[in-house]
């Protein structure tokens, strides 16, 4: 089933993430968490794809198990920076053959290697490129990344705001936020990107943070900002691993009761392979996404 069929409507929608493994030996016990949250029914689950694209088999391998055993619509990402036309190429054959309709098109990140390097030569600069191949060779639907609180490689809002534009004018038909902890920030994102004249659905992306080393590299990883209310609150709990995951999961919960109560119907959640940080977060919401 194509994501944007399941987008859109007044029924409230949860979905959730996973990540491959980054080495064989762990790829049953991702494939145990990713089926334990499979089970919870989630609307959709998007499986991310290892920068490099060292893993880019385990990337189908857990999406093609999840739709089969639980029917459970799946999104493949696929980045493209570090790769060639060609083995880019394979690799959409590759989920073609394997059943994929849902892909999130992504550029990656630039390693610290890249950064610098005359880009002339590279085959791919942007998810732009991706997002056309993706709709050359196949009857996709696609997905693209945003950032509420702007890329960091952007000089401005503007100019993000217009390279998403592009992206989305290239083809691709739903979009997902990166992280943030401030709900403020999103819906300024929205208003500014329907002025824009970005018309497709918008997934905001939470990630509930369950232990306190977790904010250094969400932190470094997003550059979100996180609010007083949210530092407090690390600053209270972080030293007790298990007061500090309720706290993460309650904090969480509260970010997407304010989403639904303000009209967004679907929110994806970051889950990081933990099925307990799923179940405890539909729990919260039981009645809610009942309805
Ligand atoms: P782009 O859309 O190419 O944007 C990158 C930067 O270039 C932005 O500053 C943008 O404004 C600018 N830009 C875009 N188009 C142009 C243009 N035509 N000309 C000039 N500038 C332009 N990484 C992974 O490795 N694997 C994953 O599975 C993964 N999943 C992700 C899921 C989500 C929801 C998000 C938000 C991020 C994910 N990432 C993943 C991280 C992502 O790869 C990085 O954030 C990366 O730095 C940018 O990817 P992008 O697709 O947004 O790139």
């Amino acid at each position: 089933m194509k994501i944007t069929e399941l987008l859109g409507t007044e029924k409230k929608l949860m979905s959730f993430e996973v990540f491959p493994p980054k080495t064989s030996d762990k790829f049953d016990t991702v494939l145990a968490a990713a089926d334990s949250i499979a089970a919870l029914g989630p609307a959709f689950m998007s499986v991310t794809y290892g920068a490099g694209g060292g893993t880019s088999r385990y990337t189908l391998d857990i999406a093609t198990d999840i739709e089969r055993s639980y029917g459970v619509p799946c999104l493949a990402h696929l980045t493209c920076v570090n790769s060639t036309k060609e083995t880019v190429r394979q690799r959409i054959i590759d989920m073609k053959e394997a059943g994929i309709e849902n892909v999130m098109a992504l550029r990656g990140d630039l390693t610290p290697e890249m950064e610098g390097k005359d880009r002339s030569e590279w085959d791919y600069h942007h998810a732009i490129e991706l997002i056309t191949q993706l709709k050359e060779q196949g009857d996709f639907c696609i997905g693209a990344a945003c950032y509420p609180e702007v890329h960091p490689e952007s000089t401005s809002q503007k100019e993000d705001i217009a390279h998403l534009k592009e992206k989305v004018d290239a083809g691709a038909s739903f979009l997902t936020t990166q992280m943030f902890f401030d709900n403020n920030l999103f819906f300024n994102f929205l208003y500014k990107i329907r002025e824009a004249g970005i018309t497709c659905p918008v997934i905001p992306g939470i990630m509930p943070i369950t232990n306190a080393n977790q904010v250094d590299r969400a932190i470094k990883l997003s550059g979100s900002f996180m609010p007083q209310r949210f530092k407090s609150l690390v600053d209270a709990f972080g030293h007790d691993p298990k007061a500090m995951c309720q706290a993460g999961i309650a904090y969480a919960t509260d970010q997407v009761i304010d989403l639904y109560a303000n009209g967004i119907n679907n929110v994806h959640i970051y889950s990081m392979n933990k099925p307990h940080v799923a179940s405890a977060i539909l729990d919260n919401l039981s009645e809610i996404l009942s309805k």
